[in-house]
């Protein structure tokens, strides 16, 4: 009998049978192998349940704020781009600069209404299920919830382009945009699980340490909180 799996388990069982705290402590009937093979089938893993907490409307999970195509953000959010995400951006923008990457903001916050206009035109020029690959509705729009950024480099700042990941710029960013607390939202390959196509330019502030750990976990905001 390992002590350590057998104390999680023990603690485990304090949570999920309330008040029985004591009976799961104890030795009991149960064969000893009981808890190892219990532990086994309940890995660690499946015990990171998501915590949903809604404030306002506003959905948050392990108090990181998600919204996707799934969860939206009321109509009259509107707090603008977030100090930590201004502050986080001008270093980023100055530490590309001094690597000889001119960096620049090519969209930060975005009200609902201003997602309205962008969503209506997307469907304009693509067609309503074309449109949808490529923007979301609005109330959808990580914009709107001030903690995110389009990144460009001064050419191709003009429309925000798959383009700008062949950059140079875009292979130093991509490497250390996590230091500064953000991810690269919309991943290649993850299409299905943040139900947008790759986005290169768009960075999500999430603060440093879940950026780093999805970095090095190669893990989209989705799967991160569990939610994929
Ligand atoms: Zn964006």
């Amino acid at each position: 009998m390992k002590p350590t799996p057998r104390l999680f388990l023990i603690m485990v069982l304090g949570v999920v049978l309330t008040g029985c705290t004591e009976a799961a402590a104890e030795p009991s009937d149960q064969p000893a192998g009981t808890f190892e093979k219990t532990v086994e089938e309940y890995d660690v893993g499946s015990f990171a349940v998501p915590v949903f907490r809604e404030v306002d409307g506003v959905t948050y999970i392990n108090d990181i704020l998600i919204v996707n195509r799934e969860y939206d953000l009321p109509p009259d959010y509107n707090p603008g781009l977030e100090p930590e995400v201004i502050d986080a951006t001008g270093q980023l923008m100055e530490d590309a600069a001094a690597e000889g990457f001119s960096l620049v903001i090519v969209s930060g916050f975005r009200s609902y209404q201003d997602q309205e206009a962008v969503h209506e035109d997307f469907v304009d020029r693509l067609g309503p299920e074309e449109a949808e690959q490529y923007t979301l509705p609005p109330g959808h729009s990580e914009h709107q919830s001030g903690l995110a950024v389009d990144i460009g480099t001064v050419e191709s700042a003009s429309s925000a382009a798959v383009s700008f990941g062949e950059t140079e710029a875009y292979a130093w960013m991509k490497d250390v945009a996590h230091e500064y607390g953000f991810v690269i939202r919309y991943q290649e390959g993850k299409e299905d699980i943040t139900g947008l196509s790759y986005e290169p330019w768009h960075l999500r502030y999430v603060g440093v340490e879940p950026a780093t750990e999805m970095y090095e976990e190669d893990l989209v905001l989705e799967e991160y909180l569990g939610i994929d």
